[in-house]
């Protein structure tokens, strides 16, 4: 299929369902065929247990179905959820920020999703300290929020979701796409990537989430003074923080921008050591 058609295909199921896209809903409908295609086939999913968050009209559902019989959808629109239940699939209809995870244990899932911009980001962060059976991942994001997640330190980009992210899974980018590829076309450029888990990441909790938050308040800052209040609610002395810091040969003048995302692990169970 030509990316004319499925723009085709897009038209013609809006007006079968007598609806319009919606922004607040995050509606830009992919319609290049070969970024589809890529996304789809990026991992082995023959036969796996793949979830879809927001199928809209389908553009991904569609290939996915034909490599595997074994998808679960989850969907906010109305209309839609009506579509593909009454095509047989499994549909939750429900906002994928509120989904149980925990739900779909214990099978391996790949999550695949050209997301709603609004959710991607805080998404990334549930998934990557929840516990969750999900353990491949196929992402579609504003360009600039899948940055903020590959960000490598000392750079403005850098922050709690790619101490997160890094710490979790294995990155790598599938495909940059401009606002062309989409119906309606957004005001911003997207890039796909790829998420890979990490198989010694089960440390990683919503604990390290809020030590990640309290080092990266104040960014600017010196990270001392950060880690001496919460090593203090632990019961630890600033002695004992710059012990900890000489031993991992972080210097005690650091940013919390300055230290890669494994120095925050490191960190994070030195002073959870008790
Ligand atoms: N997969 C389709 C595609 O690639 O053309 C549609 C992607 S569109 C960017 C985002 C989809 O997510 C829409 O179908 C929208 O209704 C749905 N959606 C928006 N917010 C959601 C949420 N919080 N939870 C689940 N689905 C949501």
């Amino acid at each position: 299929m030509s990316e004319a058609s499925e723009l085709t295909v897009v038209k013609a199921l809006l007006a079968q369902l007598g609806t319009s896209p919606q922004k607040a809903l995050g509606q830009n409908f992919l319609i290049n065929e070969s970024v589809i295609a890529k996304i789809v086939e990026y991992f082995e999913i023959k036969n796996k247990k793949v979830i879809e968050i927001g199928p809209g009209l389908g553009a991904l559902t569609r290939k996915i179905s034909l490599q595997t019989p074994f998808t679960t959808l989850i969907e906010l629109d109305k209309k839609i959820i009506s579509f593909w239940q009454e095509k047989g699939y499994e549909v939750l209809g429900q906002d994928a920020l509120k989904v149980n995870w925990k739900g779909f244990l214990p099978d391996q899932n790949i999550l695949i999703s050209n997301l709603p911009y609004q959710i991607s980001a805080p998404l990334v962060i549930e998934l990557s300290v929840q516990k969750t059976p999900i353990d491949k991942m196929v992402l579609m994001f504003q360009k600039e929020v899948a940055q903020r997640i590959q960000s490598l330190p000392n750079r403005k980009s850098y922050g709690i979701i790619s101490v997160v992210a890094q710490n979790v899974w294995t990155l790598k980018k599938v495909a940059d796409l401009s606002a062309r590829d989409f119906y309606p076309s957004p005001k911003v450029e997207s890039r796909v990537l790829a998420f890979e888990a990490k198989s010694d990441s089960a440390w990683v909790s919503k604990k390290f989430l809020t030590f990640v938050k309290h080092c990266f308040q104040n960014r600017r800052k010196l990270l001392l003074n950060k880690l001496v209040t919460y090593a203090k609610s632990k019961g630890m002395s600033k002695d004992q923080v710059l012990l900890i810091l000489a031993s991992l040969k972080i210097p005690a003048n650091a940013r919390a921008e300055n230290l890669e995302p494994q120095a925050y692990k490191s960190l994070f169970l030195e002073l959870n050591k008790a």
